[in-house]
């Protein structure tokens, strides 16, 4: 069965079940999410709708969603993880529970109309239980009276059958877990055990708890249904193969590659280079799509990591010349029926993919040179590490990865600190820039500084002590201010909050600072990030001063000289990030 039909029947077969269809978000999730680089499940860009706010489409949708995971990317290489992949899923927030998803998962798979999967190569796990959540008897009772047999039920810890939230507190549950036997009919082990011809099919997330400021579990009022199959891994299957990279959602870009190098390699899709260059190349094109550059920080950082990994990948394999290009062509065949908007943008894909690969093939010959030599001293230092970086863009996982390949030690820790010691230069020389041309977008940014520290206050009146900053993100437009808080706010709330903050402004209060040592900080009961372990002194900002102080914080600044420059004080949008975590983005009138 060829993917195509596998997207057309795992949709069908939802829609048949009630399920409204909507589309595959963006790579990026909402704007610039400091909790998370891109989309790594379905369940991500949901999270408002799992956590009760309404979903246009209902309170049953399927989808298939984008990902990218970065955590998997040392990964790539195996049988079966990618960096980039889709996930196909179905989701009810607060309809259908346990019994439907787990019917519905059994049916999709095994029955002749859809997937029709022998049962025999078929196992589930189910959360075994712990002090804090019972064993999942309901799952495991279910799945026995679809036929599955007990030794196909394996009961296994919360490491494996448990979603949790991001934060602390939040949404959480246990799942349960499908997997399809790869190797041979006359292997099948009676039990479901940790053998990698095991693969991992899909999951299906309960959310029945949520977890407490007092670290203990309740029941949730929305019991959510989150699932998640991986296209890849299912054509995998469907086609008979034992490796995504041997299915029609590879075989394209592999037979490319395999054209391009001159050494003799095994069969392509076995070599360990070509199913690198052939994830991250596809990786690269839809991570480009979606609007990141290359750079050296954040999503362009990881987007260099993978285009200049998938470089060398191609001198290890004697290509010659540039030849990203030519390995990204055919990516845009396999999509183009599914993402009409890789096609539209194909050409500022392929020019910024070249432009790295050109900036990078500057450097790289001169760059390994640069790495020998300094191996030769059996360790890789800090400082070497860090000069393959910054002078000749090596970085730092690629520069691990050869390393290792030489079995030599680096260390990475000094690389930190060399970065961190450049940053702090960088950052200076930025200050003095700032000074210069761009005082007038300062002076606004300024000012959203010191809102943003009424409004963190002002959330702690409204909401407690227990709220606390995740994130916080300054344009000369707006200001944006995550926290941790496990439910939507109220219009009351958000109303309230304002109500605080313009308060303040119009008492027109001063704003100084002073410098101390982090422990005196704390003992005068500044709040902010404690976490700059590098610093000893820092400063607090003080709004109100003496007797009158309404907010004292550890912030870096630059701050308005008092309030009531700030103007009128406006929530313009209240929405989740993650589990657990709220974002504010609000402006000055
Ligand atoms: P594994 O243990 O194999 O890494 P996982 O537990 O990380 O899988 P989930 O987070 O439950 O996987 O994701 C849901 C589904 O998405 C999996 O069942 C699998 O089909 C697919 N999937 C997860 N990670 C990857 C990946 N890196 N590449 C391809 N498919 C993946
Ligand atoms: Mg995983």
């Amino acid at each position: 069965m060829r993917s195509s039909e596998i997207r057309k029947i795992f949709l069908e077969f939802f829609k048949s079940k009630g399920h409204s269809i909507i589309p595959s978000a963006s790579l990026m999730p909402s704007e610039t999410d400091p909790t998370a680089l891109f989309t790594t499940a379905g369940m991500h860009p949901l999270t408002p709708y799992l956590l009760g706010e309404k979903h246009p489409g209902g309170g049953r949708v399927a989808n298939i969603q984008k990902c990218v995971r970065t955590g998997d990317i040392d990964e790539v290489g195996d049988s079966r993880h990618l960096t980039f992949f889709e996930m196909m899923g179905n989701w009810s927030f607060g309809e259908y529970f346990k019994k439907e998803a787990i019917e519905w998962s059994w049916e999709f798979l095994t029955d002749k109309k859809w997937l029709g999967l022998d049962k025999n190569r078929l196992a589930v796990s189910v959360f075994a239980g712990n002090f804090n959540a019972p064993f999942d008897e309901e799952a495991f009772d279910l799945w026995k009276k679809l036929g599955v047999p007990e030794y196909r039920i394996a009961k296994l810890p919360k490491k494996n059958n448990w979603w949790g939230p991001a934060g602390q507190t939040g949404p959480c549950g246990p799942d349960t877990e499908m997997f399809y036997w790869t190797g041979g009919a006359d292997k099948i082990p009676n039990s479901f055990n940790d053998d990698d011809l095991w693969v991992e099919i899909w999951n299906d997330v309960f959310m029945q708890y949520n977890k407490g400021e007092d670290g203990k579990f309740y029941p949730l009022k929305q019991k959510n249904v989150d699932t998640g199959m991986g296209l890849e891994r299912m054509a995998m299957v469907m086609q008979g193969k034992n490796n995504v990279y041997e299915t029609d959602l590879f075989q394209p870009i592999i037979k490319s590659l395999g054209g391009l190098t001159a050494k003799a390699v095994k069969p392509p899709s076995e070599e360990k280079s070509i199913r690198i260059i052939a994830d991250h190349i596809k990786a690269s094109v839809f991570i480009i799509a979606d609007e990141v550059a290359p750079s050296n920080v954040g999503r362009g950082y990881v987007l260099r990591r993978l285009i200049r990994r998938a470089t060398r990948h191609g001198k290890l394999l004697e290509i010659e010349g540039n030849f990203l290009v030519k390995v990204a062509e055919p990516v845009f065949e396999i999509y183009k029926e599914f993402y009409p908007e890789l096609f539209q943008k194909k050409e500022m894909i392929l020019s910024e993919l070249a432009a790295e690969e050109s900036r990078f093939n500057k450097t790289i010959e001169k760059g390994m040179k640069q790495f020998e030599d300094v191996s030769r001293k059996g360790c890789i230092s800090g400082k070497d590490a860090f000069t393959l970086f910054s002078t000749y863009g090596f970085p730092l996982e690629m520069t691990i990865e050869m390393a290792k390949e030489r079995n030599i030690n680096i260390d990475a820790k000094g690389f930190g600190k060399e970065f961190e010691e450049h940053q702090k230069i960088s950052r200076t020389a930025s200050a003095g820039m700032f000074k210069g041309g761009l005082a007038d977008a300062g002076e606004k940014t300024t000012k959203y500084h010191t809102a943003t520290h009424l409004l963190h206050q002002a959330l702690k009146i409204v909401l407690g002590e227990s709220v606390n900053q995740k994130g916080s993100n300054i344009t000369a437009e707006r200001l944006r201010f995550d926290f941790s808080w496990p439910e939507k706010m109220t219009k009351e709330q958000i109303e309230k909050a304002e109500q605080i903050v313009n308060g303040k402004i119009k008492e027109n209060l001063p704003v100084d600072w002073a410098e101390m040592d982090l422990d005196d900080a704390r003992k005068s009961g500044a709040i902010g990030l404690f976490g700059h372990k590098y610093e000893t002194k820092v400063k607090v900002y003080d709004i109100g001063g003496e007797g009158k102080s309404f907010s004292k914080e550890i912030c870096m600044g630059p701050h308005a000289a008092s309030t009531g420059e700030l103007g009128r004080f406006k929530i313009i949008k209240e929405e989740a990030v993650s589990a657990g975590v709220r974002r504010i983005k609000a402006i000055l009138e």
